[in-house]
């Protein structure tokens, strides 16, 4: 029997707020311990709660960005538990009303469109952090409280690398919303993974086993290239498989048993009560609306048929926003876009990176790309010619049809000077000239590269190559 696996993803995202959730702390990654706490963030008794509108207006944005339906109510809970990082002894989070619901993610997978469905995605807060040293421990609260979106995906995903793909997909849509900076490095994202198997074409979900607390994608992915194979194995060795949470261990690369379902916390959920529930106005639903951005791959998309560029050129440009868009600045008058983006991602580029200039600082005018691409295309200069030009043009802002008058780069097209320059050629290699006229095609190369040089690359080579063979064959 053959057997398929089943994952849905809980991806945590801090969100990008200048303060944390319920208090006026800051939130920010790296500040020394325990600096950016107060007593409501400490979980002190008697304090109270304040919800900071900017983490309710990001976690609506992206229920739009994602695609899901806003309730027009929502309510925070408790989720109550002992944990040492946790100091309130609860977690805010909604339970039962959360902001968004039934959405989805589109994304590109093997060299196809996946579609995710989006159970919802919540708001919570994160919690403090652990740390262990040799002889004792010490918990940093600087991160209790930061505003922690929580979206959970319907089990749609099929294999480790679909997995992936979805989560490369989810945190660009994410970065490109505004809604956090997605730094796995800072612990941004975090993942848990619920994964199972079944046999081929039966429609019941097998038992589901839970992977906590996955910090990187590519740990996600090899997580589940171990855990699934394993699953397989157990059932096709007659075994059951049962509801349990598995730890991932990184450098083993092995999944191990934490807790079985009979050991699963019981969190006794309640409403909060310290806070409102949550019941935007159509106002304030709006004025989120407009700060939905194009998303990845609607640019994506958008590049290639707008502007004709192939999807490599296309993602260059969803990678680089403000490549593209200064992409789209310099491309509004050009006929030929997709030669004004070669210039852009291969010559601006490297030139950035070399010379170390931000974008904001390129000297070239926004015309003065595709005027470049219309010399070359009219004949007027050859494309190497035009890659002196673009440096000078890079160098000093001035425009590429001054500099091409100032240094005398224009293409000679004037068929008599060229033929002059073949002759010289011809009568000074004898040999190469034997060697066509005897059918080595190559040597016509070798000759027409001789009449570049002579005219310090400014000869039409089209003209070259014509006047050339037509000399050479009479
Ligand atoms: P819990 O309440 O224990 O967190 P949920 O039913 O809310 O469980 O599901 C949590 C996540 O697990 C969701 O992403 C969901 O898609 C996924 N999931 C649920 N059942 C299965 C299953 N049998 N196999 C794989 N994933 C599952
Ligand atoms: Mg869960
Ligand atoms: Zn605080």
């Amino acid at each position: 029997m053959e057997y398929e696996a089943v994952i849905g993803l809980e991806t945590h995202v801090q969100l990008k707020t200048k303060s944390k959730m319920w208090c006026g702390c800051a939130n920010e990654f790296g500040a020394p311990p325990n600096t950016n706490v107060c007593p409501v963030c400490l979980g002190l008794p008697g304090v109270l709660p304040v919800a900071n509108e900017e983490g309710l207006r990001l976690t609506v944005l992206t229920g739009y960005l994602l695609n899901c339906s806003i309730p027009s109510f929502a309510k925070f809970d408790r989720k109550n538990y002992f944990y040492p990082d946790a100091p309130k002894n609860y977690q805010i989070t909604q339970y039962d009303k959360p902001s968004t619901a039934h959405g989805f993610v589109d994304f590109e997978f093997a060299g196809g469109m996946s579609r995710v469905r989006i159970t919802r995605a919540h708001l919570e807060e994160d919690v403090g952090k652990n740390f262990h040293f040799a002889r004792n421990s010490g918990v940093d609260f600087n991160r209790a409280g930061v505003p922690l979106l929580e979206i959970v995906s319907e089990p749609d995903l099929t294999s480790s690398d679909m997995a992936y793909t979805y989560l490369n997909a989810l945190k660009d849509i994410l970065i490109y919303g505004g809604i956090s900076d997605c730094d796995m490095e800072k612990g941004m994202v975090r993942c848990d993974v619920n994964v199972s198997v079944r046999p081929v074409g039966q429609k019941e979900l097998g038992a589901k086993i839970e992977i906590k607390n996955m910090n990187s994608f590519s740990g996600v992915r090899r997580a589940l290239d171990y855990e699934i194979p394993r699953q397989i194995a157990v059932v096709k060795a007659g075994g059951k498989l049962s509801q349990e949470t598995r730890r991932w261990d990184d450098v083993g690369g092995i999944t191990e048993l934490m807790r079985s379902k009979e050991q699963a916390h019981d969190y006794r959920y309640f409403p909060e009560p310290d806070l409102m529930p949550f019941e935007p106005t159509a106002a304030w639903l709006e004025e989120v609306s407009r700060r939905v951005v194009e998303l990845p791959l609607a640019r994506k998309q958008r590049f290639m048929t707008a502007y004709g560029l192939p999807a490599p050129d296309a993602e260059t440009f969803v990678n680089d926003v403000p490549l593209a868009d200064y992409f789209e600045q310099v491309t509004a008058t050009a006929k030929n876009p997709k030669a004004v983006a070669n210039w852009v991602i291969n010559n601006l580029r490297a030139k950035l990176t070399e010379t170390g200039t931000p974008l904001a600082e390129v000297k070239i005018k926004p015309a003065d790309l595709p005027d470049l691409v219309a010399l070359v295309d009219g004949g007027k200069i050859s494309s190497k010619i035009a890659q002196d030009v673009f440096a000078e043009m890079f160098a000093t802002g001035e425009a590429p049809a001054a500099i091409v008058e100032k240094k005398g780069l224009a293409q000679v097209s004037d068929t008599g000077a060229i033929e002059k320059l073949c002759d010289e050629v011809i009568a000074a290699n004898p040999k190469s000239a034997e060697d066509f006229r005897a059918g080595k095609g190559a040597a016509l190369n070798f000759l027409k590269g001789q009449v570049m040089k002579l005219s310090k690359g400014k000869a039409n080579p089209g003209l070259v190559g014509e006047i050339l063979e037509r000399k050479l064959q009479s």
